[in-house]
């Protein structure tokens, strides 16, 4: 039986990339997943039929966020297939890598919307549905603590807001034995960065920033994301798990 056994997650932008990966994964581990997806139903489906075929349980959940209401509706979709949950993977987001002279507010606006207001309405209104000593897991990326690349400058200000939710959420939701912790992706392989990656320039580049020397694959950032799903991360809470292979050393 699966570490995970008899527990229910939902993970968001499950239909593709890390979030695919860590709703595989912890399916994988015994856990009813809700496989949540943004446009890409098909996507989402294939999903679920990989956690089934291997032996797992799963189900889809479409509903695209950014817009005010996107949690609450979110939360009653999963109601009609779930009766609480014990793990939250705030996973889904969109990149964005424009200098500050070309960014505008529609596109800034999107970004938070996506990338911090939406996880942080889906914990509110989730705490109620999630069960005592359950977990919140936010993805966050490397970005927020490495060196200054103005290029990305919106997208590491979301993902820095975002872990401060991690660090102030935990004190909240801690004395019911539920912890809440940021795992923080270097470059990985996924559609967001397949242009990037398929340069040689720009896998020489993932390569050679890492410690370990390779560009991190999927499996790479679910496996951090299972431990901290289970039961064995009981005493880590309100941290930021570098998932970056050695990239900000
Ligand atoms: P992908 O672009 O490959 O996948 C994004 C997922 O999020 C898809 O399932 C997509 O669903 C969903 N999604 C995006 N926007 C929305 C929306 N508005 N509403 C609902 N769902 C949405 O991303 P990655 O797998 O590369 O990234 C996953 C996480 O990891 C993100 O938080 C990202 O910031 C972080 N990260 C990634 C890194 C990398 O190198 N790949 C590095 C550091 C951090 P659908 O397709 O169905 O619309």
């Amino acid at each position: 039986m699966g570490v995970l056994a008899g527990r229910t997650a939902l993970v968001t932008g499950a239909s593709r990339g890390i979030g695919r990966g860590i709703a595989e994964r912890l399916g994988r581990d015994g856990a009813r997943v809700a496989v949540h997806y943004g446009r890409n139903e098909a996507a989402a489906k294939e999903t679920v039929a990989a956690i089934e075929a291997a032996g797992g349980s799963a189900f889809t959940l479409g509903v695209e966020l950014g817009s005010p209401g996107d949690a609450e509706a979110l939360w009653e979709e999963f109601d009609r297939h779930a009766d609480g949950l014990d793990i939250l993977v705030n996973n889904a987001a969109i990149g964005n890598s424009r200098p500050i002279e070309e960014i505008d507010e529609e596109e800034y606006d999107r970004l938070f919307a996506v990338n911090v207001k939406a996880p942080l309405f889906l914990a509110k209104h989730g705490m109620t549905r999630l069960r005592d000593g359950g977990r919140v897991i936010n993805i966050s990326s490397g970005l927020a603590r490495t060196a200054a690349m103005p290029h990305n400058m919106a997208y590491a200000m979301a993902k820095a807001a975002l872990d401060v939710l991690s660090r102030d959420l935990s004190k909240v939701l801690g004395p019911r034995g539920i912890t809440v912790n940021s795992v923080a992706p270097g470059l990985t392989t996924t559609d967001n960065t397949a242009e990037f990656l398929s340069t040689e320039a720009g896998r020489a580049m993932a390569e050679g920033i890492s410690a370990l020397g390779r560009v991190g694959a999927v499996d790479d950032i679910a496996d951090v994301v299972a431990f901290l799903a289970s039961d064995e991360s009981r005493w880590v809470t309100g941290s930021w798990v570098d998932a970056t292979g050695g990239s900000l050393t």
